[in-house]
C-alpha cells in the first residue's frame, strides 16, 4: 500500500534565492515558511548549501517530510501535468533548459539538492506552463510563421503562471458552486509579472504570455505585446545584440520605463500627484487588461466570472477600478464599496453586473503541495 503523503515541503529554487514552505496536507495548514537569498553571490555557494540552511532553519520540523514539490518554470510540450521527477523525467526536463537558461538550471538544481539531502523522499515537479499547454488549442498556441520554427525549435505559445491560474480556477469553481469541468472564466493574475487566461470548461484555451513571459500585458519591467518590427528597428538603429535587447524588453520596459518605477504602488502614488507618465502607464495597463478580458470572454463563450488575483489584482482597488470601468460593453458594473477589499475573496461587481468580478487570493505554494499529493496518490 502507498504511504500517505502528509508533510509536504514546497521549494521554489530560483537563480539566486530559494523560497520554501512546509505544509501539513491533512489540514492544508502551513507549518513553516522561509527564504534563503544571495545563492552564489555572497550567501550559500550553491543550491545544496542553501537547502542545508533550510534544513537547519526547520530543525525538528524537517523530520518526517513525506514528499517535496518543486516549482519548475518550463515543461515544454513534454509535461502537460505535474510529474514525479525520477531519473527519466529529470532527463526530459534537462532538455528543456533552452526555454529558460536562467531559471531551469536553478529549478532542477533544487531537485538534485533535495534528492541528496532528503534521501528516499519523492520529488514532484510542478510546471508553470503545464496548465496552459494541456488544453490550449493550436489556433491559439501557434504563431503565424513558417512551421519549421515550431518543428525545429519549439517556437509556440506556452504561457506561464499556470499554477496560479489553476489554483484560482479551482477556487472560483468552488466559490461559484460549479464543477471545475463546467466553469468558464477569465482569470487575471496581475502582479510584477502579469497574465490573463481564458478558461473554458475548467481548462485553458488561451493565455497572454507566449514562448516566454514577455508577451501580453504591460508589466512591472516587461513591455508585453509589441510589434516585432519595432524590436528589429531598435536593434538596427542602436546596434543592439539579442542579449541587450532581451534586457531592454524584459527588465527596462513596462511601468519602469513609462513611470520610473516597476512597483504599482509607486506608480499609483505618482499618478495621484498628477504625474502624466504614471497616469498614462496605469491607463495603458488597464486598457490592455480590459482589451484581453473582452477577447477572452468571447473565446470562452461567455464567462461565469472574471477573477482578479496577484499582488495588484488582490490589493489595488485603483487598478481594478480602472480596468472594470472599461468593461461597460460587457455589462460589467463595479460595486465601489466592495472594491475596497484587499487580499481576501470577495465579489466586487455590483448586483446588476452581467458577469461577476471576484477578487481571489492566489496560493501557488498550496497548489504545488496539492499537486504533489495528487501525483503520489495516482
Ligand atoms: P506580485 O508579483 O504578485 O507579488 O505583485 C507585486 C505587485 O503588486 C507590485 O507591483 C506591487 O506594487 C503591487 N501591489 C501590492 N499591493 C498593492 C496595492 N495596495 N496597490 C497597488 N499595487 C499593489
Amino acid at each position: 500500500m502507498k504511504k500517505k503523503v502528509r508533510k509536504v515541503l514546497v521549494v521554489n529554487s530560483g537563480s539566486s534565492s530559494l523560497k520554501y514552505q512546509l505544509f501539513d496536507m491533512e489540514t492544508e495548514t502551513r507549518l513553516a515558511k522561509g527564504l534563503v537569498e544571495r545563492i552564489g553571490c555572497g550567501g550559500p555557494k550553491d543550491h545544496a548549501e542553501a537547502l542545508a540552511k533550510v534544513v537547519a532553519e526547520l530543525g525538528d520540523a524537517a523530520k518526517g517530510i513525506d514528499a517535496i514539490g518543486h516549482r519548475i518554470l518550463h515543461g515544454g510540450e513534454v509535461f502537460k501535468d505535474s510529474a514525479l521527477m525520477n531519473k527519466a523525467n529529470m532527463a526530459k526536463a534537462r532538455k528543456l533548459v533552452k526555454f529558460g537558461p536562467l531559471h531551469m538550471p536553478a529549478n532542477l538544481g533544487g531537485i538534485d539538492a533535495c534528492a541528496k539531502i532528503f534521501k528516499g523522499v519523492p520529488n514532484v515537479g510542478v510546471f508553470d506552463t503545464a496548465f496552459h499547454i494541456a488544453t490550449m488549442p493550436d489556433c491559439a498556441a501557434m504563431y503565424a510563421i513558417d512551421p519549421k520554427y515550431y518543428k525545429k525549435m519549439g517556437i509556440r505559445k506556452y504561457g506561464f503562471h499556470g499554477t496560479s491560474h489553476k489554483f484560482v480556477t479551482q477556487a472560483a469553481a468552488a466559490f461559484l458552486k460549479k464543477p471545475v469541468s463546467k466553469v468558464n472564466l477569465v482569470t487575471c493574475h496581475l502582479g510584477n509579472g502579469s497574465s490573463l487566461a481564458a478558461i473554458r470548461n475548467g481548462g485553458v484555451v488561451d493565455t497572454t504570455m507566449g514562448l516566454t513571459p514577455l508577451a501580453g500585458l504591460v508589466m512591472g519591467t516587461r513591455c508585453g505585446d509589441i510589434d516585432a518590427a519595432a524590436v528589429l528597428s531598435i536593434m538596427e538603429a542602436e546596434k543592439r545584440t539579442p542579449a541587450e535587447m532581451d534586457t531592454i524588453l524584459n527588465k527596462k520596459s513596462g511601468l519602469l520605463a513609462l513611470a520610473g518605477s516597476s512597483d504599482c504602488r509607486d506608480v499609483c502614488a505618482k499618478a495621484a500627484k498628477g504625474d502624466r507618465g504614471a497616469e498614462l502607464a496605469l491607463e495603458m495597463l488597464a486598457y490592455r487588461v480590459a482589451l484581453y478580458i473582452g477577447a477572452y470572454n468571447t473565446v470562452v463563450g461567455g464567462a461565469d466570472a472574471i477573477v482578479m488575483t496577484g499582488g495588484i489584482g488582490e490589493n489595488s482597488s485603483e487598478v481594478r477600478e480602472r480596468i472594470i470601468g472599461r468593461l461597460g460593453a460587457l455589462g460589467v458594473k463595479l460595486d465601489a464599496k466592495a472594491n475596497k477589499v484587499r487580499g481576501e475573496t470577495k465579489v466586487i461587481s455590483a448586483k446588476g453586473s452581467k458577469i461577476p468580478v471576484v477578487v481571489l487570493p492566489t496560493n501557488e505554494e498550496l497548489m504545488i503541495a496539492r499537486d504533489t499529493v495528487k501525483v503520489l496518490a495516482d
